[in-house]
C-alpha cells in the first residue's frame, strides 16, 4: 500500500520512465527511431494462475513477467507480491532494471515480474503454491541464460528457493543460477540481503562527500522499513548519521536524537511494525517525507513525492532506495530548488550488482567471502556514482538525467555493435 494516499488519477509509472527517457534523450544525440527500439518492452507475459487455497477452493491469481531488454545480457529483476501490482508497474520496474543494470556496468538486460496477491494474507503453503504454479508457467520464459528473477517487494529468499526448486525439477537438474537473492545453502551469495541497502550507503556517502555534507551528525529520515530502508538506516547510522525519522506501512516514529536502529531491528522483529518502539515517539507518516533533515531515503514504493506535495520536501539530499518514489515533474521541482536526488537506478543498484556476482559464483560453483562481496559491490557503486556525477557536470544536468544518459548511452552502442536484426 501506497504510504502517501493521493486522491488525483492514479499515474502511470510506465509513462514516467519514458518522460525520463524521452527527457535524457532530448540532451544526447541518439537516432529517434533507436530510442523509440529501446524504450519499448520487448517481452510482456501476463499469466492466469489457479492456486489451491488452505480451504479446499481454488482462486485465481494473475501474474507477470516482462522482459524490457535483452541487449546487455539475459533480462534481470525482481517479483513483486503486492495488491497494487499492474502490467503498467511491471513493465516500468522492468525498464528500470534495463538502465540500473546499464548504469552499474554488469552484463545484463532487464526484467520484473509480479503477481497481483498480499502476501501477508497467504499462508506460506498458498505462497508455496502460488510461487510454483507461476515459475511452471513461465518455465521456457525463465532461464540462466535467459531472465534471472530474484525478491522484490513481498518476496524473499524462501520465494527464491521455490523458484529455484520447480524450475529445476522441470528441466531435471538444479540449476541454481536461474534466480538471485536465494538462501545461502542453495548457492546464496554472502552480502546479498544486505546488498540495496549497503549501496544506498555508499551513494549517499559519495554524495555527501562530492557537495560537502558532513555524513557524520547529519540527521536522515527514513520512508520504509524493509530489506532497504532497515539497512541503509543501519550502515547510515553506523557511518554516524543521526536516523531522526522512520516509517512503515502501518505508521511512523520520531526521535530528534536519534532511533536506535539495531534495537528498532530487534523490535521489528517481534512486532512487524516500527510504532510501539520505546526508544522514539509516534508520529504522522507524512512527516517522514517532509520533515527538516538533511537526507530523505524514500525506501517504499513509487509516486510518494509528486507535484501535489513535493513544495513541503524539505530534505537537502535525497536517495532514492525505493523505485521510482518521485515523478518526473516533483523531481524537475527538486532540481530547481537544489535539492541533490541520488537516482534509483545509480542509489539501489547494489541488489542487482550483488545478484550479478551470486549468479557469477552459481556458474563458477565457487563461493566469496562476504568482505570480498562488499569489496567489489564497494568499487562497482563508487565507480558508477563517479560515471554518474562527471556526466552531470560536464552536461549540467541533475544526476538523474545524467545516469539516464549513460544507461542509454551504453545500450545503444552495443546495439550499434550488434546492429539491429529488423
Ligand atoms: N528487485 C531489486 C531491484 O529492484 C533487485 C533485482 C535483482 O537483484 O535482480 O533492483
Amino acid at each position: 500500500m501506497a504510504h502517501v494516499k493521493s486522491k488525483t488519477i492514479p499515474i502511470s509509472v510506465f509513462g514516467n520512465v519514458l518522460k525520463l527517457l524521452d527527457s535524457a534523450a532530448s540532451k544526447m544525440k541518439v537516432d529517434p527511431a533507436l530510442m523509440e527500439y529501446i524504450k519499448q518492452p520487448r517481452r510482456s507475459t501476463i499469466v492466469k494462475l489457479p492456486v489451491l487455497m488452505d480451504n479446499g477452493d481454488f482462486k485465481m491469481f494473475t501474474g507477470y513477467r516482462v522482459q524490457h531488454s535483452i541487449v546487455r545480457g539475459p533480462a534481470k529483476g525482481g517479483i513483486r507480491f503486492h495488491p497494487n501490482v499492474s502490467l503498467d508497474e511491471v513493465q516500468a520496474l522492468a525498464s528500470w532494471m534495463t538502465w540500473k543494470c546499464s548504469v552499474a556496468k554488469i552484463p545484463f538486460g532487464g526484467g520484473k515480474g509480479g503477481i497481483i496477491c498480499d502476501p501477508r494474507k497467504l499462508s506460506k503453503k498458498e505462497l508455496e503454491r502460488l510461487t510454483r504454479r507461476y515459475t511452471a508457467d513461465l518455465i521456457d520464459v525463465f532461464g540462466p541464460a535467459v531472465d534471472i528473477p530474484a525478491p522484490d517487494v513481498g518476496t524473499n529468499a524462501q520465494t527464491m528457493a521455490w523458484i529455484m526448486d520447480t524450475y529445476s525439477m522441470h528441466k531435471g537438474h538444479t540449476a541454481s543460477s536461474v534466480v538471485t537473492g536465494k538462501p545461502l545453502e542453495i548457492g546464496g551469495s554472502l552480502g546479498r540481503v544486505e546488498a540495496t541497502g549497503r549501496g544506498v550507503m555508499f551513494t549517499i556517502r559519495e554524495c555527501c562527500q562530492n557537495i560537502g555534507m558532513d555524513l557524520n551528525g547529519a540527521s536522515v529520515a527514513v520512508q520504509g522499513f524493509g530489506n532497504v530502508g532497515s539497512v541503509a538506516a543501519m550502515l547510515l547510522a553506523e557511518e554516524g548519521a543521526v536516523i531522526t525519522y522512520v516509517s512503515d506501512q502501518y505508521g511512523a516514529i520520531h526521535n530528534p536524537d536519534g532511533i536506535d536502529i539495531p534495537k528498532l531491528m530487534k523490535h521489528i522483529e517481534k512486532r512487524k511494525k516500527v510504532v510501539g518502539f520505546r526508544g522514539a515517539k509516534k508520529c504522522k507518516q507524512e512527516e517522514v517525507l517532509f520533515s527538516k533533515v538533511d537526507i530523505l531515503v524514500p525506501a517504499a514504493l513509487e509516486n510518494q513525492i509528486t507535484k501535489a506535495n513535493v513544495r513541503k520536501v524539505r530534505a537537502k539530499v535525497i536517495g532514492e532506495g525505493a523505485n521510482g518514489p518521485i515523478t518526473p515533474e516533483a523531481d524537475a521541482i527538486l532540481h530547481k530548488k537544489g535539492v541533490t536526488v541520488i537516482p534509483d537506478i545509480l542509489c539501489n543498484a547494489g541488489g542487482v550488482i550483488v545478484s550479478y556476482f551470486e549468479w557469477v559464483q552459481d556458474n563458477m560453483g565457487y563461493f566469496w567471502e562476504e568482505a570480498e562481496v562488499n569489496r567489489r559491490l564497494e568499487i562497482k557503486m563508487v565507480e558508477a556514482y563517479k560515471d554518474v556525477q562527471e556526466m552531470s557536470h560536464s552536461e549540467d544536468v541533475s544526476l538523474r538525467l545524467a545516469a539516464y544518459m549513460i544507461a542509454i548511452k551504453r545500450v545503444v552502442a552495443i546495439l550499434e555493435l550488434r546492429g539491429i536484426y529488423a
